[in-house]
């Protein structure tokens, strides 16, 4: 057997790695110079790079690691199907045994009526089967020029071409373009965006942008709306409780799909199974990965309506992908909800963890940086700025102060991640109180030393 060995010292590593690897959203110049940060192993919410430091993960990797890093059960589950069917597709009339088993997992501890399952890789992946699911149900019903997509700017579902249309993010757009019937309306974001009106009002406002989209549009002309409960990578924007009830009125109102892009959200982030629950939402579709699998595996999927899932099974569909449903990762998958399950990790997030991280991340409010601080289930975020009762932004260029809090957080061994100037956390369900207490010991050290340093630098000043 060859098990990858290293015997480099980091420096060598950080060279080849610069010399070949391309890395995602990177300026791949800079990070060449800097060197990359290697990570060899990790355990529950511990990261451990080539050097030895232990990191402590609030990020959960990329939002997935649900359940934590090193559970031995996956690689047990992983092999023996592997050695079992390592693979076989699910095209031309076959199926298996681990993609029906979580289909059927994922019928059963779906919201009522969402009983179908589209799989694929990834989320984006499955956002794009979103695209031919929406267009082909309207196809179907007789109405074809229902094509049109709502979504939301600084919405985020994924970086395919597909994905990133329907998010709402220019930096993306710019890089590839923006696909032809997706438009975007604005983003409930009242921190940002909310001016002089109540957070209430100003939920509403935004939801009702979608109306007048709709109506702008031409009804006959929308398929769908698509949004995250909670964005996440557009900075953890936790949307006034006026927001979705609107939504969903408006979707109801005008019979446009509602896409929920559970991808962050799904599989205990927020308090409950999926977002869709903890906000009311009645979605048509759930686009969910990440902690499907807690990032185990690739794997994404759709969860969709018996009333959508119908009409499309009434005819044939030309879209599937060779990983759809993959075997190894559907074991993975189903055991990783096995102990999400049994392990009960959504009351631990609900009774414990939240309850617990909510007092010490609301009293980072009390930094003279922090503005304001918003935590739902384990998805947090705060504000940075200097002026927190007319919530200024930096004068600096945006982004500059989160970029620099968050180097100081990576040098006291914190993933906190920084959209902008918003700091945000997305821990393992697993994190215990006494981790949580690590992570704001050096939350709150690095925001102290950003702070004394941007000061030092003339930087700490409004625009
Ligand atoms: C990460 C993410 C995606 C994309 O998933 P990938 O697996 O990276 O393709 C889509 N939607 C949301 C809300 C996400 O956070």
């Amino acid at each position: 057997m060859n098990k990858i060995t290293n015997h480099m010292p980091t420096a060598e590593l950080q060279a080849l790695d610069a010399a070949h690897h391309m890395h995602p959203f990177t300026d791949n110049s800079a990070l060449a110079k800097k060197g990359a940060r290697i990570m060899k192993s990790a355990k529950g919410v511990w990261l451990t790079d080539t050097e030895g430091h232990m990191i402590i993960d609030g990020m959960a990797g990329l939002w997935c690691v649900n359940i934590g890093y090193g559970r031995k059960e996956l690689a047990v589950v992983a092999a023996q199907q592997m050695e079992e069917l390592a693979y076989y597709n699910t095209f031309f009339q076959t199926s298996h045994i681990p993609a029906i088993a979580l289909a059927a997992k994922i019928a059963e501890i779906a919201p009522k009526g969402m009983n179908h399952v589209f799989f694929a890789g990834s989320g984006s992946e499955a956002n794009d089967t979103n695209i031919r699911i929406v267009r082909r149900y309207w196809d179907i019903l007789g109405q074809p020029e229902k094509r049109i997509i709502i979504g939301r700017r600084n919405g985020y579902h994924g970086s395919t071409i597909g994905g990133g249309s329907l998010g709402g993010m220019s930096g993306i757009h710019k890089h590839g373009g923006l696909l032809a019937g997706i438009v975007h309306i604005g983003q409930p974001d009242w921190w940002s965006e909310g001016g002089d009106a109540t957070p209430e009002a100003f939920g509403l406002a935004r939801a009702q942008e979608l109306e007048a989209m709709i109506k702008q549009l031409g009804v006959e002309n929308v398929a769908a709306f698509i949004g995250e409960p909670i964005q996440g990578a557009g900075g953890v924007i936790v949307p006034p409780s006026t927001y979705w009830p609107e939504i969903q009125r408006i979707c109801d109102k005008y019979g446009i799909l509602l896409i929920a892009d559970e991808v962050i959200t799904g599989f205990g982030r927020t308090g409950n199974w999926f977002g869709s629950e903890t906000f009311g939402i009645r979605p048509h579709i759930m686009t969910v990965a990440k902690g499907l699998s807690s990032g185990y595996q690739p794997i994404g999927g759709s969860i969709v309506r018996d009333t959508v899932a119908e009409v499309i099974a009434s005819d044939e569909f030309n879209h599937g992908y060779t990983y759809s449903g993959h075997p190894v990762a559907a074991a993975v998958a189903l055991e990783n909800l096995r102990i999400i399950q049994e392990e009960k990790m959504i009351e631990h997030v609900r009774n414990v963890a939240h309850p617990y991280l909510k007092e010490r991340w609301d009293a980072l409010t009390e930094h003279p940086m922090v503005g304001e601080a918003k935590l739902v289930g384990l998805m947090g975020s705060i504000a940075l700025t200097p002026n927190k009762a007319t919530r200024a932004k930096f004068a600096s260029e945006a982004g500059t102060v989160g970029y620099r809090t968050r180097e100081r957080c990576f040098a006291n061994d914190l993933i906190m991640r920084h959209v902008g100037d918003r700091m945000i956390i997305a821990p393992p369900l697993c994190i215990t109180p006494a981790e949580i207490d690590v992570l704001i010991d050096r939350a709150k050290k690095s925001l102290d030393e950003s702070y004394t340093a941007l000061k030092a630098d003339g930087l700490f000043v409004a625009g």
